[in-house]
């Protein structure tokens, strides 16, 4: 619409001042940016489940030629691709992803904060190395912590709430943080639409496939989605190619307690979601007080409209509250 902001940077004006070759490192507790004025400038965004993280960052990469990097450490992993909400190749608009699906889920199953730190690191260096912006984006926290403090301790968990350390507030690159936060009761209306909208997506065959293979040891078993059909699959053992319908394919069980079966681990994975995403925003929290300097951005209403029947376009509220503001506050910290 005309009321884009025409901010494309066909070159990016945000000056290379660190002149060390980014090849990638692997120790990245001892930066060379530590405590100088040249740390590398990346972009964050930050939210809990089903705020539109993913759509956000799409859209800004496309304006600022950037590159995007998973945080979610589920979504690292490669697999149950609808379970884990990747965002599909068609909606990344030709935008680079890093760290999206990569890690084998069964022979890197523990894959750690500090993994992430040291593999995020790389690559934001090799991004910065062809000039262009690293664009983090993804909900968890302790994979965001460890990968921009200066100083990492995996060891020490800043956010147990009885945790003796608190997050700390030196970085070690130079950081443009966006948090986009949605009233919790919008949130969990949108995220248990959201929950059914997988079903119909495929999610039930994503996990039958899942528990007929299983692999003993996955990164992926405490995906939301595994736990909770665990007793389902196990009073219905799965086929590998389930016939169509709600929970036929368990078996050859009562249809009728099929059904009661399916109907209560979906309820469980809405319960689930709606306690994953107040821990989010509850980290979130700690980070914003520890000094962390995020940007919220109240994304309430543009949910509120898509959820309503109104003629209003949420896309068009969406755009005026969340992503022109977002434009702006990336847009001037370039600058800066
Ligand atoms: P924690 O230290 O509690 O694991 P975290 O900040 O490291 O927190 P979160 O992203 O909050 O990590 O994930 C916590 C848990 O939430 C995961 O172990 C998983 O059970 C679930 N979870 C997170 N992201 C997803 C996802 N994309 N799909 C399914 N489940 C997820």
């Amino acid at each position: 619409s005309s009321s884009k902001p025409k901010l494309f940077f066909r070159k990016p004006r945000w000056p290379r001042m660190d002149s060390t070759p980014h090849h990638r490192k692997t120790n990245h507790n001892h930066n060379h940016n530590h405590n100088s004025k040249k740390k590398d400038k990346i972009v964050v965004i930050m939210g809990a489940t089903g705020t539109g993280k993913s759509k956000l960052s799409i859209d800004l990469a496309t304006r600022f030629r950037a590159e995007i990097i998973n945080s979610d450490k589920m979504q690292v992993y490669n697999g149950l691709d609808i379970t884990t909400n990747k965002i599909p190749l068609h909606q990344r608009c030709g935008i680079t992803h890093h760290l999206l699906g990569e890690v084998d889920p069964v022979l890197q199953a523990d894959f750690s904060p500090l993994d992430f730190r040291n593999l995020a690191g790389s690559v934001i260096s090799d991004i910065v190395s062809r000039r262009k912006l690293p664009l983090i984006v993804g909900g968890s926290n302790s994979f965001v912590h460890a990968l921009l403090v200066d100083r990492f301790d995996p060891d020490s968990n800043v956010f147990e709430p009885s945790s003796r350390s608190f997050p700390s507030s030196t970085l070690r690159y130079n950081c443009c943080f966006l948090w986009v936060d949605v009233s919790m009761r919008v949130l969990s209306e949108y995220l248990s639409l959201r929950v059914e909208d997988m079903f119909d997506s495929g999610m039930l065959d994503e996990l039958t496939e899942f528990f007929s293979e299983f692999p003993g040891r996955s990164g992926l078993k405490k995906a939301i989605g595994i736990p909770e059909f665990e007793n389902y699959f196990k009073k219905y053992p799965p086929r590998p190619r389930p016939p169509h319908g709600r929970g036929g394919d368990g078996g050859g069980g009562d249809p009728v307690r099929t059904e009661e079966a399916y109907m209560e681990a979906v309820r469980e994975i809405k319960d689930n979601t709606c306690q994953l995403a107040k821990k989010q925003i509850g980290k979130i929290v700690r980070l914003k007080r520890a000094g962390w300097d995020l940007r919220r951005l109240d994304a309430t209403e543009a949910f509120r409209e898509v959820m309503s029947n109104s003629n209003v376009s949420g896309s068009e509220i969406w755009e005026r509250q969340v992503l022109e503001p977002s434009v702006k506050i990336v847009k001037r910290f370039l600058e800066e």
